[in-house]
C-alpha cells in the first residue's frame, strides 16, 4: 500500500543548517499540530506528517499551491487574500478556514503563519501551524442557533400579545355592527368574525406555548384534536384535502395541552403543505401498548398522501431550521414537535415514500398515558 503520508524530502531551504534538518522534522512530525513551510515566493515546500495524514494526501499533491485544492470554495478567496497580503508585508497572520480531511468531510482549522528569517536577516518564507477547531466551531454554531430560537420564541410571544388586544376590540365592534346590519352585510360580518376567531386562537396558542402552566393536566385527546381541526377547517376546504379523523375510545393524556395541540398542528400543517393539489389526510388517535414497558399508552398518527420525503430530508427533519420550503418554511415545526414529544416521554417516528402513485408520509407518536407527569 502506498504510504500517502510520507514526508521524506528536504525540509528547510538551502543555506540553512543541514544538521538541524532531521531534528526539526522529527519534532514537527511528532507535534499534535499541522505544520507547513513556504519559500520566499510563497510556494509551500513541506508539510509535516500530521498534515498529510489529516488531509489523506501525498506530499507531492500538497506542494506549491496543491493544498489550495482542499480549501472550501467559500473560504479560498479570503484565505489566499490574507496569506498573500501578510506574505508581502512579511507579517504574522492568523486565519480560520475549512479544509477537506481524509474522510472527504470539511474540518475547520485555525492557521497561524510566521515569517522566517535566516541568521543574517534574509527572508526565507513562512512557517505555519494549524489546529483543528471543528468541535469549537460546531459548539459556537449550536449556541448561535439556540440564541436565535430564544429570540424567535420571545418575538412570537410579544407579537401574539400585541395582536390580542386590538383583535378583541375589532371582534366586539363587528359583533355590535352586526345588530344594525342588513342580512347581506351580516353574513359578511359573521364570516369576518370567524376568520378573526382563528387568529385569536393562534395567538392564544402562541402565548400559551410560552407561558405554560407549571403542571401537566389530564386532558381528553379527542377535544384537543377537534380544536386543532377547527383551526385548519379553512385550509382543508381550500386545498380540497379529504380528511378522515379516527378516534378510537376517548383516551385521556396527562399533558401540557397547548403543547400537544401545537404538535398536532405542526403535523397537520406539514401534511397540508405536502399536498398542494389535494389528497388524503388520515388522523388517528388510539390506545396503544407502550412497547418500552408494555404499559398502556396512546398513539397519534398523522398520515398524508403528499409528495413524501427523500432520504436526506428524512435524516434532517428534526433539525432546527431545516426546511425544504424556500420562502415559507421556518424549519422549526418538527424540531419543536420532537421536543414536545420528548417532554411527554413520547417517542416520535416517521415513515415516508416518494414512490409515484403511492407517495406519502406518516408521522406517529406514542405517548405513555401518564404523559408528562412520569
Ligand atoms: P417547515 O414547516 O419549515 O418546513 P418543519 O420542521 O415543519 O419545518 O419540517 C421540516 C421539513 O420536513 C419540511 O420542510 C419538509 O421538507 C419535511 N416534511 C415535514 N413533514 C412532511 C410531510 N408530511 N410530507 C413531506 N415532507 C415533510
Ligand atoms: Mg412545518
Amino acid at each position: 500500500m502506498e504510504d500517502r503520508s510520507s514526508n521524506e524530502g528536504s525540509v528547510l531551504s538551502s543555506g540553512e543548517a543541514g544538521g538541524t534538518e532531521l531534528l526539526f522534522q522529527q519534532i514537527a512530525d511528532s507535534a499534535p499540530v499541522l505544520i507547513w513551510l513556504s519559500d520566499e515566493e510563497g510556494m509551500c515546500t513541506w508539510f509535516n506528517r500530521p498534515w498529510l495524514e489529516f488531509r489523506g494526501r501525498a506530499m507531492e499533491q500538497e506542494l506549491g499551491v496543491g493544498w489550495c485544492e482542499g480549501v472550501h470554495p467559500e473560504d479560498l478567496e479570503r484565505c489566499l487574500a490574507t496569506y498573500r497580503s501578510h506574505f508581502r508585508r512579511r507579517e504574522p497572520f492568523q486565519m480560520e478556514y475549512r479544509i477537506r480531511c481524509h474522510d472527504g468531510s470539511f474540518c475547520w482549522v485555525l492557521d497561524r503563519g510566521q515569517p522566517r528569517f535566516g541568521e543574517r536577516g534574509s527572508f526565507l518564507g513562512f512557517i505555519g501551524s494549524c489546529t483543528d477547531i471543528t468541535y469549537s466551531k460546531r459548539a459556537e454554531e449550536a449556541l448561535r442557533e439556540s440564541e436565535k430560537l430564544a429570540v424567535v420564541g420571545r418575538l412570537a410571544a410579544s407579537i401574539a400579545h400585541e395582536i390580542n388586544n386590538p383583535l378583541e376590540a375589532v371582534m366586539n365592534l363587528l359583533y355590535i355592527a352586526a345588530y344594525s346590519a342588513d342580512e347581506v352585510t351580516r353574513v359578511s360580518l359573521d364570516a369576518a368574525q370567524q376568520e378573526l376567531m382563528r387568529i385569536s386562537q393562534i395567538t392564544a396558542q402562541t402565548l400559551q406555548f410560552r407561558r405554560q402552566k407549571s403542571l401537566p393536566e389530564p386532558v381528553r385527546v379527542r377535544s384537543l384534536l377537534q380544536s386543532v381541526m377547527g383551526l385548519y377547517k379553512g385550509r382543508f376546504a381550500q386545498t380540497g384535502v379529504d380528511v378522515v379523523c379516527e378516534e378510537i375510545g376517548d383516551p385521556v393524556l396527562v399533558c401540557y395541552a397547548g403543547e400537544i395541540r401545537q404538535l398536532m398542528a405542526n403535523f397537520i400543517g406539514n401534511a397540508l403543505d405536502a399536498m398542494p393539489e389535494g389528497g388524503g389526510l388520515r388522523i388517528r388517535v388510539r390506545p396503544a401498548t407502550d412497547w418500552r414497558d408494555d404499559s398502556a399508552g396512546l398513539r397519534l398518527t398523522v398520515a398524508d398522501s403528499g409528495c413524501g420525503m427523500n432520504v436526506e430530508t428524512r435524516r434532517h427533519v428534526y433539525d432546527p431550521f431545516f426546511t425544504t420550503k424556500e420562502n415559507t418554511g421556518t424549519g422549526l415545526g418538527l424540531w419543536v414537535s420532537a421536543g414536545i414529544a420528548e417532554k411527554h416521554h413520547g417517542s416520535i417516528s416517521v415513515r415516508s415514500s416518494e414512490r409515484p402513485g403511492a407517495s406519502g408520509t406518516v408521522f406517529s407518536v406514542i405517548f405513555p398515558e401518564r404523559g408528562a407527569s412520569a
